[in-house]
């Protein structure tokens, strides 16, 4: 039986369900958090029993590395070797937040489980007091992929983690819904090159990271496609796809929404049930079964928000043909939004 506390996202570590929930993760059990991008599925980060329990739970394959989440800078040094100044000033910079970053791991400091087997270890601070107070009352650095069956939308609310994980784990703090929507940033800083590599995008930008450290070279690995071996291995699985055949749709609006309806028309001829992901503007515009609003036009942060809820929706309606709008997006959070949606559509793009 999986257990659920509600808790009020700016409940303290002295919280007796918080504690209660640390406690089951210095044990060894597995509980699911709210941080501020998606919620995770954190397990004590030096224990091998408890990380495994993290694959086995979300079917996820083991080659694939974990995030390890600390509440204070103090966890780090037990972490990691040496830490170059530009991943020092993005630290200074971006945590707590949705920033990751990858640095050369200390010999024994968690499982080999978290890393796969690498020789760095990818860390991150979340901006969530729920996430902040719990990891201090698990009193370890806490591994934690996002809460949800590999392949699956990551979770935006608890009932996500609920519908995809009930039974699998020990329990689930519900604080709510997150912030972001979307993954951390991953990045690693080549210290020699002075260059900052973009593993995976998210809710710090590129110009968030340029900012920050003026001058250094920034580039952006964001798909399997792009980077022959890719530095982030999870960045070569398949992931968010919804269970619909779900296609990316570019180019001028009057064209692209032309050629989306002629082809809704067509598939629903097959016996497809049709559904389309555009922003709240644009509803009117579409024919089908189940078009979703998700965010709006002028507001790329609320997209993400609502990106993969919005999928999860498309697959409880039984929806099998789906459509959404692409963005040109090189920088912003749409970077990020395009290369979710891009991976959710298996690189299924028409251009009209
Ligand atoms: P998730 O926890 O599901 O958000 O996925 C974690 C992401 O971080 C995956 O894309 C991993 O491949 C990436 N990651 C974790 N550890 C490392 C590492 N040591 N080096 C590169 N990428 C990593
Ligand atoms: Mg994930």
């Amino acid at each position: 039986m999986t257990k659920i506390w509600k808790v009020q996202p700016d409940a303290s570590s002295a919280h007796p369900f918080l504690a209660e929930a640390g406690a089951m993760i210095a044990e060894g059990d597995t509980v699911a958090f709210p941080t501020e991008t998606v919620y995770g599925l954190g397990a004590d980060a030096g224990n091998t029993k408890a990380v495994e329990a993290i694959f086995t739970a979300k079917g996820r394959p083991s080659d694939n590395p974990l995030i390890v989440h600390i509440a204070h800078i103090g966890q780090l040094n037990g972490l990691v070797e040496e830490i170059n100044p530009i991943s020092r000033r993005l630290m200074d910079a971006f945590w707590p937040g949705p920033l990751t970053l990858v640095l050369p791991v200390r010999s024994g400091a968690v499982s080999p489980r978290v890393t796969a087997g690498l020789t760095t270890v990818a860390v991150r601070m979340p901006d969530h007091p729920i996430a902040l107070s719990l990891i201090r009352a698990a009193g370890c650095p806490v591994a934690a992929p996002s809460a949800n069956r590999s392949g699956r939308p990551s979770p935006t609310v608890a009932a996500h983690v609920y519908g995809d994980l009930d039974g699998r784990i020990g329990g689930i703090v519900d604080g709510g819904a997150t912030g972001v929507g979307l993954e951390s940033t991953v990045v690693v800083v080549e210290a020699r090159e002075g260059s900052i590599r973009v593993l995976r995008p998210g809710g710090v930008t590129v110009a968030d990271l340029r900012r920050a450290v003026p001058g250094a070279e920034i580039v952006v690995e964001t798909t399997a496609e792009e980077a022959e071996a890719p530095r982030s291995p999870g960045m070569k699985y398949a992931h968010y796809a919804p269970q619909g055949r779900l296609t990316i749709v570019h180019g001028d609006k009057e064209r692209a929404v032309s050629w989306a309806r002629d082809s809704l028309a067509e598939a629903k001829r097959t016996g497809e049930r049709t559904g389309v992901m555009t922003v709240a503007e644009h509803t009117g515009l579409y024919e089908a079964d189940l078009v979703i609003g998700c965010g709006s036009a002028g507001d790329m942060n609320a997209v993400a928000q609502q990106l993969y809820a919005a999928l999860r929706r498309f697959d409880e309606a039984g929806i099998t043909y789906i459509l959404a709008e692409g963005y040109e997006s090189s920088e912003g959070i749409g970077l990020a939004v395009m290369n979710r949606l891009n991976k959710a559509a298996g690189h299924r793009v028409v251009r009209v």
